[in-house]
C-alpha cells in the first residue's frame, strides 16, 4: 500500500473530482515501493496545461514546464509538477471524458519513460497499475528499459547513464539485453548536453553504491566521460597495487568516509576521488624492476580533472575543491607544528580535513602491506594535530594579537610595510620562534622595521 502524503492526496482528489483522470508516477511509487521515501511525488493527468491552470488558479504555479505539458502547483511551500498525459506532442480534447480513452493514454504515457521500474502508476481505489513488468524487476533488482533498449537509447542516449545511477542509487544490475544496448550505444551519450550528463553524474557519484557501480560498469560511463577508458586495464604492478587504476578508483569510491562532511565537502570528495587517477595512464611507464612509474600525475590529474569538469559545467567550488585536492592527494603530508600551521594557512581547515579523507580512501584501495598501514597512520597523526591547531593556533593574520592599527599607534608608518611586518610576524609565530603575545608582537615589529 502506497502512503500519499496529503497534498498529493488532494491534488489527485481535485483532479477526479473535475472529471480528469490522474495517477502519482514514477520515482515515487518506485520508492514507495522499495520502502524508501520519495523524493518528490509527480503526478500524471489527461487534463491538459490550461485545464490545470484553471482548476488550480487558487494555487502558487510554476508554469515554466508549460510548453512540455508540466504545470507545477506549490502546496504548503512544496512545488509537484503535473504533467498531462504525453501523446506524440498533442493533446486531445476532454470535453467528453471516457474511461476508455483514459486508459490507454495512461498506457502510452507509462511506455514512453525510461525503465520499467520507473513506470508505474498509482492512484487510491485503482492501486498500482504496473503494465511493464516494474514490480517484477523492483524485486529481483533489476533495470530494464521500457521496450526495445536499443530503440530507447537511441531516441534518448542521457537514458544510458540514468541506468546507471539508478543501479547506483538502489545497489540494482542492469538487465542483459539493457547493458548490451547501453554499452554499444555509450558513445551516443558525446552527443548530450553538459548539463544534463553533469546531473545524472553527479547522482551517479553521490549515490550510496557509486563505487560498486563505477566497478561493474566504466566502459559503459566511458561513454560519458572518455578518459575513464583508458583506466580500465590500466594495470599497476609494483608492491603498491593489487587493482588496475579504475578498479582502485572504484574501491576507492566505495571506501570513501564522509562522516562530518557537509554536503559540498561530499560532492567534492566523491568526484576527487572519481578523477584522482585519471592521468594515470598519460604518465605510466614500467621501471627496470618491473614496477609501473606513474610520475607527474597528480599535477598531470589535476589538469584533465580540470578540463573535464569544465566542460561538463561543474559548479565552481566543486571544480576547485577537486581539482585542488587532485593536484595534492599524493604529496607527502607535512610533520611538525610550523609545517601543519603553514599548511593550514594555504589550504584551510576544511579542504585539508577532505585532504585526509581523500587520502584514507585512497590507501584503503590499495594492496594491504605493513607501508601502507604506515602511510595510513601518518594521516591519522596528520589530521590530530591538524584539527588541534585548526582549534587552537595562530596560522592566519586575523588571529595574531595585533593588527595593522596596532602597530601604526606603536608607530609604524601607514603602507605596505605594515603588511609586510604583520606576515613576518605570522611566519615568527608559525614557526615558534615568538609567542603569539601583543608585546612580544610589538617588540618584534620594532626590530623588524629597524632591520629593513
Ligand atoms: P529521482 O528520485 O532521482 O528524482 P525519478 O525516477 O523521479 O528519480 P526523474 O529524473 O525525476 O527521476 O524523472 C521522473 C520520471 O520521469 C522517471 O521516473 C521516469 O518515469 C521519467 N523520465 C525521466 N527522464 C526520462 C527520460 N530521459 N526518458 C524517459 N523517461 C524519463
Ligand atoms: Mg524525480
Amino acid at each position: 500500500i502506497i502512503h500519499l502524503p496529503r497534498d498529493a492526496m488532494w491534488l489527485l482528489q481535485t483532479l477526479h473530482d473535475a472529471g480528469y483522470s490522474a495517477y502519482v508516477v514514477g520515482g515515487c511509487v518506485r520508492d514507495s515501493l522499495l520502502g524508501r521515501r520519495p523524493g518528490d511525488w509527480d503526478i500524471c493527468t489527461s487534463a491538459r496545461p490550461d485545464q490545470l491552470r484553471a482548476l488550480f488558479a487558487d494555487q502558487q504555479l510554476i508554469l515554466t514546464g508549460e510548453k512540455h505539458g508540466t504545470v507545477g502547483v506549490v502546496l504548503h511551500g512544496s512545488p509537484y509538477e503535473i504533467t498531462t498525459y504525453r501523446l506524440d506532442g498533442t493533446y486531445r480534447d476532454h470535453r467528453h471524458p471516457d474511461k476508455v480513452q483514459f486508459v490507454s493514454e495512461l498506457a502510452e504515457d507509462l511506455a514512453r519513460r525510461d525503465f520499467t521500474i520507473n513506470a508505474m502508476a498509482y492512484a487510491p481505489g485503482e492501486g498500482v497499475i504496473d503494465l511493464c513488468g516494474g514490480r517484477k524487476d523492483l524485486a529481483a533488482g533489476i533495470i530494464r528499459c521500457v521496450g526495445d533498449p536499443e530503440a530507447r537509447f537511441a531516441e534518448d542516449a542521457l537514458r544510458i547513464l540514468r541506468a546507471l545511477r539508478f543501479a547506483a542509487r538502489l545497489d540494482f544490475a542492469l538487465d542483459p539485453a539493457t547493458e548490451a544496448a547501453a554499452r554499444e550505444a555509450r558513445d551516443s551519450l558525446q552527443a548530450v548536453s553538459a548539463e544534463r550528463i553533469y546531473t545524472e553524474l553527479d547522482g551517479l557519484l553521490m549515490a550510496q553504491y557509486a563505487g560498486k557501480t563505477l566497478a561493474q560498469y566504466g566502459e559503459i560511463l566511458a561513454g560519458a566521460v572518455p578518459e575513464v577508458g583508458p583506466c580500465i586495464g590500466c594495470t599497476q604492478p609494483g608492491r603498491w597495487h593489487c587493482f588496475d587504476v579504475w578498479q582502485h578508483t572504484a574501491a576507492a569510491v566505495t571506501a570513501l568516509d564522509l562522516r562530518g562532511q557537509d554536503t559540498r565537502g561530499a560532492r567534492v570528495l566523491r568526484w576527487a576521488t572519481f578523477l584522482h587517477d585519471i592521468a594515470k595512464p598519460l604518465c605510466r611507464s614500467v621501471g627496470p624492476d618491473g614496477a609501473a612509474h606513474f610520475k607527474g600525475h597528480n599535477q598531470r590529474g589535476a589538469a584533465v580533472a580540470r578540463a573535464i569538469l569544465r566542460r561538463l559545467k561543474a559548479p565552481s567550488y566543486l571544480l576547485e575543491g577537486a581539482v585542488g585536492l587532485i593536484a595534492i592527494h599524493d604529496a607527502p603530508l607535512p610533520e611538525g607544528d610550523a609545517a601543519i600551521l603553514k599548511c593550514l594557512n594555504r589550504y584551510g581547515a576544511v579542504s585539508l580535513r577532505r585532504l585526509c579523507a581523500l587520502k584514507y580512501a585512497d590507501l584503503d584501495a590499495h594492496a594491504l602491506t605493513p607501508e601502507v598501514a604506515c602511510r595510513r597512520e601518518d594521516v591519522t597523526i596528520f589530521e590530530n594535530r591538524m584539527t588541534e591547531l585548526s582549534k587552537n593556533g595562530c596560522f592566519t593574520i586575523r588571529q595574531l594579537a595585533v593588527n595593522g592599527s596596532d602597530l601604526m599607534e606603536a608607530g609604524l608608518p601607514a603602507g605596505p610595510a605594515v603588511g609586510r611586518v604583520l606576515h613576518a610576524l605570522l611566519s615568527a609565530v608559525m614557526e615558534g620562534r615568538i609567542e603569539n603575545q601583543r608585546d612580544t608582537l610589538l617588540r618584534e615589529a620594532q626590530r623588524l622595521l629597524r632591520e629593513c
